[in-house]
């Protein structure tokens, strides 16, 4: 080796070793919506005693049922999955709230933590040497010191300080430029009746709390992920078209209007967005000046009990680049509850990059996938889209005509609430507003040659 190749051996290797990203692993689990009265003849609270009631024939179908929330018996073979697939890089677990069964919105506050330590208990024995980060969600009991209590065993002190006041909170890795910023979406959404805001003072300080993070990040270079319940954007089966996004757990419109806002803002600190909420596997994009900027990603629940439509139990695994916070891809699981024969089988529904041919999960990249999705000519990335929507439950997608295609993307590329009531109510200034140059031009082409 000569002189000057051994110097650019050297610099390779060091180059190498500068760039070489480190490839890691964490889950994002969401929405278990765990009923301790699912199997429960007492009360006649249970869910499948109540239905046993209308129905006969229900031996074998406890996870069958779409109208039940989660067993302990799913959410036990839930962790099993989980430890089972578990990779050695597994850096973190995200857990996005919802942990109860809207069934016990009137269960006493004894009961509702009870359950979530319940819960809380499998989750740390799953993961005995990871950090578990959750958010709340509108089913949970609010920030509190039994829930600091419970989960003091994954936060840090200071983190513990603004969970305990307003149930948000950030996490600073010493080993990684990622900073994960988990927030409490119940402050900025709607009571059920009302669009008015229950706590403003506490929303407000959550607001300040989160620019002042950001801030710190872009000055400190870190990248940031956004986790909470709920996201920004519509609920696409609710709400087409319709006046109202709040309730429910909706963020209220100014609340959507000024996270749409930061997110634009930090969008070169903002490495991802994770939300659950709507039970549903789907993606929202954020775009500044006509141009893709951001992208959140939607894990759909564990629960099989829809909200509004019904799918499979779902559990997905993301991989990463861990001292940046790339996304790389996801696996996501699932659990087909239709064909449940008693023994509960969780399998690979699909990787995100392969599933949809992606190059990178990027802004750019979905939206690319947003424009093959709303294609008529080819309907195939709308039956991924669709079959992925409900998590493989029983999709027929000659049950979505042109216009319904069409409100799917508006719920994909249109975040704020009114862009998304313009594009549902005018097909075609969407269609023109975003039709990509690449498209035009293969359309354009394909003229050409018909005529020529
Ligand atoms: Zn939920």
């Amino acid at each position: 080796m000569s002189p000057s190749s051994v110097v650019l051996y050297i610099v390779s290797l060091l180059w190498l070793n500068l760039t070489d990203a480190k490839t890691g692993y964490f889950w994002h689990i969401t929405d278990l919506h765990y009923d301790p009265y699912h199997n429960s003849p007492e009360f006649h609270r249970g869910c499948r005693h109540n239905r046993a009631n209308n129905e006969h024939s229900h031996h074998n179908n406890r996870h069958r049922d779409h109208t039940c929330d989660s067993s302990w018996t799913l959410i036990q073979s839930a962790a099993a999955l989980m430890a089972e697939r578990h990779p050695d890089t597994l850096e973190f677990v995200l857990w996005t709230g919802d942990i109860l069964s809207s069934s016990m919105e009137h269960a006493s506050d004894r009961v509702k933590l009870e359950a979530v330590r319940n819960v809380t208990d499998i989750l740390s024995r799953t993961f005995s040497s990871q950090f578990v980060f959750p958010a709340l969600g509108h089913n949970d009991p609010p920030p509190s010191r039994k829930l600091v209590d419970m989960w003091m065993q994954w936060l840090p002190t200071e983190a513990l300080q603004t969970f305990e006041t307003g149930g948000y909170y950030t996490i600073e890795q010493s080993h990684s430029k990622l900073r994960i910023v988990v927030l409490n979406s119940v402050l900025w959404s709607g009571g059920a009746t009302t669009s008015d805001n229950p706590h403003p003072h506490r929303g407000r300080t959550q607001w300040e709390w989160l620019e002042h993070i950001l801030i710190k990040a872009r000055r400190k270079k870190e990248m940031v992920y956004l986790v909470a319940h709920a996201g920004p954007g519509v609920e696409e089966r609710h709400n087409a078209g319709s006046s109202t996004a709040a309730g429910g757990g909706e963020l209220t419109p100014a609340a959507n209007a000024r996270l749409l806002h930061v997110i634009r803002a930090f969008s070169d600190v903002i490495a991802g967005q994770f939300y659950g909420h709507r039970h549903a596997d789907t993606f929202r994009l954020i775009y500044s000046e006509g141009r893709p900027v951001s992208w959140a990603l939607l894990a759909p629940s564990v629960t099989p009990r829809g909200a509004g439509s019904v799918s499979n139990p779902g559990l997905r695994l993301y991989k990463f680049e861990s001292n940046t916070g790339k996304v790389l891809d996801y696996t996501q699981y699932y659990l087909d509850v239709t064909n449940t024969r008693g023994e509960l089988h969780w399998s690979i529904e699909y990787n995100l990059t392969q599933y949809y041919g992606l190059r990178e999960v990027s802004a750019t990249s979905l939206n690319a996938l947003a424009e093959r999705i709303r294609n008529h000519h080819d309907r195939s990335s709308f039956a991924k889209y669709l079959s992925a929507l409900r998590v493989k439950h029983s999709t027929d997608i000659s049950d979505c005509d042109s216009a319904c295609v069409h409100v799917h993307y508006c719920a994909i590329t249109r975040a704020d609430y009114s862009d998304f009531r313009s594009c549902v109510r005018n097909p075609a200034s969407a269609l023109a507003s975003r039709a990509p140059h690449n498209s035009a031009a293969i359309f354009l082409y394909a003229i050409l040659i018909l005529i020529s």
